[in-house]
Parts: structure tokens; C-alpha cells; sequence
């Protein structure tokens, strides 16, 4: 099967015109105008309960709110929310289009955000200098490396990316519609990767690991017990630098760990990228994990580590890899032989008293994940429904050989080796890498 992936890559060139924070200007009032006006004519609906069959079981989702808001979409609003936001615009007309359209997304992901429990009734404001430009402003010579900006009939802005470190990084890619911010230009590049699948490994993330499933390969183990050690060394530097009252050092220490992580998980990404070719990747579906733990009120709740960057770490793998998500709940609590849900989760074993299968729950996780992407899919196709793996086979007898893949000190047979900057206590190293090793299981 073909798949696409999108590729985006940022990069900003730096810029200084006084026209630009007086556009900013312009667009962020605008911005806030055509919000307010969204805002008031949002249709507060009454939502009823309803029923969803989940594992067998018909289960009543009664949502977190009985009201819900809709956004007015109608062409008659739009027209009129148009004509209100022209009276006061000396740009051209389009940057009123590219004002309603990001007014639409605040709009939609404060709604999102909103229905899941995640945001107040309160309407967004905007408190960041920036204006999202339109393709339709934009014209891009590609031969030249350059973008023209209109900002008005007749005047323009223009960048240029001939020169910047970048630009073999981006050869052949398309640009995408920029930001503009007070002292810089963030030009996205866009690109396309056909992907022809040959695998799919369910992964569950956990406390201090990934933990993968592919027939071909077995289980994989990926340890992120650096990415903690990151976290725990600037906590502490944090901490001293905080009851110092040093203000600079504090944000030094922010930003050198912010860094890090980021360092790491692009590490982490690209290498398991590198490691598993022709790969979806299907994770946890994380926005919906809060929904579940809200209405369960962290009864049965899977123990993840709050330290461990998760949203980011999925984040950079749906940049880099073909990704998918699936809903989290039960993962851990389902036989992945015969399908039972144990009420109860406790200890690193699950053990089903339906069909006495014994398996550590991360790796019974990762077989359902997988199973559940795939059976989705077979849903989608009016296909039937399938299991991880065939009845008569135990996985852990079948399943030889589980792959670890981490970042430790270097020097015992790396299959993969990345440099990296840092070590995990925090001093700048050399001889330190992503060490990717696959070993027997037993
Ligand atoms: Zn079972």
C-alpha cells in the first residue's frame, strides 16, 4: 500500500522594515475584531447522551458539556463579518481573507479544546504579535529564491532565501504560506515522500519507554530513561537557581533544557525512522486519553510520567514518519488472545482469567494498539474482525527476538550511532550516541 508523507520544514529569515509591524498591527486588530464577532454569534445547542459500543459492550458517552457552541458558518455571516472587517483595512482585500481564516482555526481548536474539558468558556484572545500570510499574496520565484509579498496594489515586501544556511536543505520544495513577526519571516517548506508499506508496529507509551510490536520483528523496546535524567538534572539546576533568585541563570537553564529534549527527540525520532523503513507508526491517541481519565476520574487510569514529554515525542515522530492514533482506552487491560478486559490493572503482568495468558502489559499494550489501527482500517474496508495474532500462537514463545533501542553511553556493537551534543548528566560530551541493538529475548 502507497502512502504519502508530508514533510514540513520551517526556517525563519531574519528581516527589518517598518511596514511589517504596522501590518502586524492592522492584522492582530482585526484578528480580535473578527473574533468577537464569531464569538457573539455562536448557537449554544443542547447535546444529548449517547450510545457507543466499545470491546462488545454498549457504553453511554455522555460527553463532558450539555451545552455545545457552533461556530456560524453560513454564507450570509460570512458575508457580513467580510464587509465588517473591509471598512477598516488600507491592505489588499486578501489580508482580510487571511484575517477570517485564522480567525476560523483559533475559533475551531478553542472549540476542541473547549468540548474536551480543556479550555473555559472564554473567548480567545490574541496576545501574540504575528500575521499569517495567504498564498494568494504571496508570489514565489523559485529560481531566485524569492518570495513577493503584496501588501497593497502596487507595493510589496520582498524576501529572500538565496543566501541562508538553509537553502540546500529545501532544494526542490515548495513554500507554503508564511509568518510574519515583528523582526522575522518563518517560511515553511513543504515536500512529499511516497512511503510504500510494509509494516505496522503499534507503540505504547509508557513511564520510561516505547514499547513496539510488528510480527516481523518481535518487540521493541525503546528506553527513555536519558529523556528523565535531562528532565531530572535541570529540575534540580532549576531549583538552585530559583531559591538564588537568579532570574538569568533560571532561564538559562530553561531554555539549555528545552533544547535538549528537543535534541533528543529529534535523535529519537530520526533513528527509529532510519531503524523502521516503510513503517506506520500507530500511537495513542493522547487528546483522548484526557477525555477517558476525566470521566473516570483517574480510576484505572494507565501511569504515565508526567515528565516525559509524550505530546512532543508524537509530535516529532508524525513529522518525520508515516503515524496514526488510536483510542488508548483499555489498551493495557485487554487480552490481546481472546479479547477480555480485566477490570482491575496492577503489576507489570497481565494474566487473563478467560484464557490464562501471562504477558508484561506494555507489550500486551503494543499488541493492541496495533490490532486496533488495524482493525479500524478493516472497518473502514466492511471486513472482520481480527486479533494481533493467531489463537494457537503464544507470543511469547513465537516472539524470539525483542529489539532494545535507546540512547546509552556507546561502545557495545551500535547498530545505529548518531552523535549527539549533550549527555544525560547535563556536561557537554563526546563518545556518546543513540545506540540501537537488537537482542535474543531470553
Ligand atoms: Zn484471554
Amino acid at each position: 500500500m502507497l502512502k504519502i508523507l508530508e514533510l514540513v520544514r520551517s526556517y525563519s529569515v531574519p528581516i527589518r522594515d517598518d511596514r511589517i509591524s504596522k501590518l502586524i498591527t492592522w492584522y492582530v486588530e482585526a484578528l480580535q475584531n473578527a473574533i468577537d464577532i464569531i464569538w457573539d454569534n455562536i448557537e449554544w445547542r443542547y447535546c444529548f447522551p449517547e450510545l457507543v459500543r466499545r470491546g462488545g459492550k454498549l457504553i453511554t458517552n455522555m460527553g463532558l458539556k450539555m451545552r455545545i457552541p457552533i461556530i456560524p458558518r453560513d454564507r450570509a455571516f460570512k458575508k457580513r463579518l467580510r464587509e465588517e472587517l473591509m471598512k477598516d483595512n488600507p491592505y489588499a482585500a486578501h489580508w482580510v481573507d487571511a484575517v477570517i481564516r485564522t480567525a476560523y482555526s483559533i475559533m475551531e481548536n478553542w472549540r476542541k479544546k473547549y468540548l474536551r474539558g480543556r479550555a473555559r468558556k472564554v473567548k480567545p484572545r490574541i496576545r501574540r504579535r504575528f500575521a499569517r500570510c495567504k498564498i494568494t499574496l504571496m508570489k514565489i520565484d523559485y529560481q531566485a529564491k524569492t518570495i513577493r509579498i503584496t501588501l497593497r496594489q502596487g507595493e510589496y515586501l520582498t524576501i529572500s532565501w538565496r543566501s541562508t544556511w538553509f537553502k540546500h536543505r529545501v532544494r526542490g520544495w515548495a513554500v507554503g504560506e508564511v509568518i510574519i513577526k515583528d523582526d522575522r519571516i518563518v517560511i515553511p517548506f513543504k515536500s512529499s515522500e511516497e512511503i510504500y508499506v510494509r509494516r505496522v508496529i503499534g507503540w505504547d507509551s509508557n513511564e520510561l519507554s516505547l514499547d513496539g510490536y510488528e510480527p516481523s520483528i518481535g518487540f521493541i523496546h525503546v528506553d527513555l530513561k536519558p529523556l528523565q535524567s535531562i528532565k531530572i538534572v535541570y529540575e534540580r539546576k532549576k531549583a538552585i537557581a530559583q531559591s538564588r533568585g537568579r532570574r538569568e541563570l533560571y532561564e538559562k537553564y530553561v531554555r539549555r533544557e528545552r533544547n535538549r529534549e528537543k535534541d533528543f527527540i529529534n535523535k529519537l525520532s530520526a533513528g527509529l525512522r532510519m531503524l523502521f523503513p516503510n513503517t506506520v507508526h500507530v500511537l495513542e491517541d493522547l487528546d483522548k486519553e484526557d477525555l477517558v481519565s476525566r470521566k473516570k476520574r483517574g480510576k484505572n487510569r494507565r501511569k504515565r510520567n508526567a515528565r516525559t514529554p509524550w505530546k512532543r515525542i508524537h509530535k516529532r515522530m508524525s513529522e518525520v514518519a508515516l503515524t496514526a492514533y488510536v483510542d488508548p482506552s483499555n489498551t493495557s487491560r485487554e487480552c490481546p488472545r481472546c479479547g477480555y478486559v480485566v477490570e482491575t490493572q496492577e503489576g507489570h503482568v497481565f494474566e487473563c482469567p478467560r484464557c490464562g495468558l501471562k504477558m508484561n502489559r506494555h507489550k500486551v499494550a503494543s499488541i493492541n494498539i496495533r490490532r486496533r489501527y488495524l482493525e479500524e482500517k478493516r472497518r473502514r474496508k466492511r471486513k472482520t474482525r481480527m486479533r494481533g495474532f493467531p489463537h494457537s500462537n503464544e507470543p511469547e514463545i513465537s516472539m524470539k527476538v525483542e529489539l532494545w533501542v535507546g540512547v546509552t553511553p556507546s561502545g557495545r556493537s551500535p547498530v545505529i550511532w548518531i552523535p549527539m551534543k549533550w549527555d544525560p548528566e547535563g556536561d557537554e560530551a563526546k563518545g556518546r550516541g543513540l545506540d540501537i541493538k537488537q537482542y535474543q529475548a531470553q
